[in-house]
């Protein structure tokens, strides 16, 4: 890919409201992390790519959390542009312990995979 291909990429992701440049993005990361992850079997250690959401209010510490997986792949029958609501919608994966957030009721952990619901 070329620096025209790769402005263009940019531009046009650019274009796309903040949700559903959420759910390209973590489907690209997913992508990745199933054909490239890290994981290093001697020491039990791996890694993966995700997308997250810093929060800070009146100047004060940034609080993290992670933006959620659409339940459906893009690719999917099943998959549905999210709502345009911004990332209101959390919880927390019982099996990472971390914070998670999404423009929709049902997702997935981008780490375990596991199914997660949000109020
Ligand atoms: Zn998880």
């Amino acid at each position: 890919m070329n620096d025209t291909h790769l402005r263009r990429l940019i531009e046009s992701l650019c274009e796309l409201p903040q949700e559903l440049l959420a759910d390209v993005v973590n489907e690209a990361l997913h992508r990745m992390n199933e054909t490239h992850g890290s994981e290093n079997k001697a020491s039990g250690e791996e890694s993966r790519l995700f997308l997250g959401v810093a929060i800070s209010e009146f100047e004060g510490p940034w609080e993290l959390s992670v933006i959620a997986r659409s339940r459906f792949s893009m690719s999917d029958s099943g998959y549905a542009s999210p709502p345009l609501w911004d990332f209101c919608q959390y919880t927390r994966c019982k099996r990472c312990e971390i914070d998670l957030q999404s423009a929709q009721k049902e997702g997935r952990c981008p780490l375990c995979g596991d199914d997660v619901y949000m109020t």
